[in-house]
């Protein structure tokens, strides 16, 4: 099997290119996924996002080694496999991040990735619904992927929104328009009530019925091939076998398949590589490294008024209703994200910039919804993440089999910063749900607990109980200095016909969800592939 250009991934990002790089029907496009397509009617159903994430079939349920500064746990990482990836199972929060973000990235040498660069692609990507006047300065309509208002809310969002208020924060109607700091409600990549993965975004029916477009699933690639220092094609576990790339390979297998993609086939550190036996084509040191993550906190509370999301039997009745509801009108609480409000704050008023981002959840979350214990009863639960993490990780091969997870070092809370920002984060956090607004709902704090309070004791907590918030970003980082893997055309630098577009290539982590700007990384990398070949 031959083609043009052959993609590794048909995640967030692959799905993306596909479409872009089939579309004027000059290059034959091959997409290989490694999961199997995205049937499941839980992926599709917003609410359906607790059973996509236990899955076993769509999620790849990575581990981290144990993290020394998290009481030595190895900590779940859920990642999609399936087509449309992270987007196929994530919470569907529409974010970009903060302009500054992109400005710092220029400022890095990553000249053409500054907000004014990439502003109008995020307006181009998408089709932005919520009534707030697009197309404006900051948003656009048009775009395969649709940015909708919640159909539905609970009723302890509004709570929550509130509460915020009362506590001094200020309302915000746009995370995504000119200021990002406050609190409200989050748009979502939804469309019609039900989930806008970049699959369904990117590869409809008829961008799938393309000649030019074959799309593989349940395929998972073992490596790239090279002749000489030049990438010609991918080997895959079973048929059939080989697809050999007439101009480029691109990787788009996220933060933790590309770099061991990479490394598989022989680009890495070459002490690295040779401590496993793998052949150096290209010696990069900086694969796999930088890896940067959110930690999250969360505060659970026990509810009383009874308008959480429970597994508890005396729900039945109201879920049966909003399954109904789903399944005439797609309307209702099955159209819920769960995350449906949230915000960005500083934790401290001097810093430029929100470093906290606020997520609310009318349920009591806990262990990314392993535990369905919690579940059975009544609660909320409001989750803080540190934006701005310090700390950097690493990826690296635990074995040459493709087959086997690589190892990761998530590495968190290496600086006494991130430290405090958590705390500061819990303590902001139970500021906002003791707030009035929450006093007809209000039980007793579930989690940390009423008696943890000392900075030690919260400590202590944080390190037990603080997981990832799913945004794994900048192990193939772009760039202009040693350590940059790609550059900024996102080729993979010291060799040819391979480049990596997908959320690794963030040189560091965006302030906010990162499903947008990897996208927007596509549409750019995509734009680039095309004007190289035209
Ligand atoms: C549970 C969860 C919740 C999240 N919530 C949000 C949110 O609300 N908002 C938001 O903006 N972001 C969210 N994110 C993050 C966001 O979804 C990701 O940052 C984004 O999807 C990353 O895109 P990607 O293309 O880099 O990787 P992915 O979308 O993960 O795609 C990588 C693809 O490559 C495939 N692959 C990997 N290795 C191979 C191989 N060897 N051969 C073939 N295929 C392979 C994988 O199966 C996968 O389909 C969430 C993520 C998760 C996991």
């Amino acid at each position: 099997m031959e083609a043009d250009f052959v993609i590794v991934g048909g995640g967030s990002a692959g799905c993306v290119l596909a479409n872009r790089l089939s579309a004027d029907g000059r290059h034959v496009v091959v997409l290989i996924e490694a999961g199997p397509p995205d049937k499941s009617p839980f992926i599709h159903m917003p609410a359906g996002i607790i059973p996509v994430i236990r899955s076993d079939t769509y999620n790849w349920k990575y581990w981290t080694a144990p993290e020394p500064q998290m009481g030595n746990r190895p900590m779940h990482w859920p990642r999609g496999r399936t087509l449309g990836g992270s987007s196929s199972i994530n919470a569907m929060c529409y974010i970009r991040g903060h302009a500054w973000d992109y400005d710092h990235w220029a400022e890095l040498g990553c000249k053409g990735w500054g907000y004014a660069d990439v502003l109008p692609v995020f307006r181009r990507m998408e089709n932005f619904e919520p009534a707030k006047g697009a197309p404006d300065e900051y948003h656009g309509v048009g775009g395969p992927l649709n940015v909708a208002a919640h159909r539905y809310l609970n009723p302890l969002m509004k709570a929550f929104v509130d509460a915020a208020q009362q506590a001094g924060y200020p309302l915000t109607p746009d995370f995504n328009g000119g200021t990002q700091e406050g609190i409200g409600y989050y748009d979502v990549m939804q469309k019609d009530g039900q989930r806008c993965s970049n699959a369904k975004a990117y590869l409809d029916e008829q961008v799938k019925a393309r000649d030019n477009l074959t799309i593989l699933t349940d395929a998972h690639v073992q490596g790239v091939r090279f002749e000489g220092k030049r990438a010609v094609g991918v080997t895959l576990k079973g048929a059939p076998g080989e697809i050999r790339a007439r101009r480029e390979v691109i990787l788009s297998a996220g933060a933790i398949g590309s770099p061991q993609l990479l490394m598989l086939s022989g680009i890495g550190s070459a002490a690295h590589l040779g401590e496993l036996g793998v052949p150096v084509v290209c010696d990069s040191a900086g694969v796999g490294e930088n890896l940067q993550d959110h930690l999250d906190v969360t505060v659970t509370v026990k509810e009383r008024s009874r308008h959480a999301v429970s597994l508890n039997p005396v729900g039945l009745p109201r879920s049966l209703k909003a399954l109904w509801q789903y399944a005439t009108k797609k309307e209702g609480e099955m159209t819920s994200n769960l995350a449906q409000a949230g915000g960005f704050i500083k934790s401290n008023p001097r810093e430029p910039i929100p470093d906290i981002q606020l997520h609310f959840v009318p349920f009591a979350y806990t262990n990314h919804g392993q535990d369905l214990k919690p579940l059975t009863g009544w609660g909320y639960t409001l989750m803080a993440c540190d934006l701005r993490p310090k700390s950097r990780g690493r990826i690296s091969l635990a074995s040459t089999d493709a087959l086997v997870h690589p190892k990761i070092e998530a590495r968190y809370l290496q600086h006494e910063s991130e430290m405090q920002r958590l705390l500061t984060a819990v303590m902001k956090a139970r500021e906002i749900l003791a707030q009035p607004a929450f006093k007809p709902h209000r039980g007793e704090e579930v989690l940390p607990g009423a008696e943890i309070r000392s900075d030690e004791e919260l400590r202590e907590w944080i390190r037990q109980k603080a997981e990832t918030i799913y945004h794994p970003v900048g192990t193939c980082k772009m760039g202009v200095d040693d350590a940059a893997v790609l550059d900024l055309q996102l080729k993979v630098r010291g060799v040819e016909g391979l480049r990596v577009v997908d959320a690794s290539v963030m040189p560091t982590l965006i302030g906010g969800n990162t499903n947008a700007p990897t996208t927007m990384i596509a549409e750019r990398g995509a734009e680039m592939i095309l004007t190289d070949y035209r």
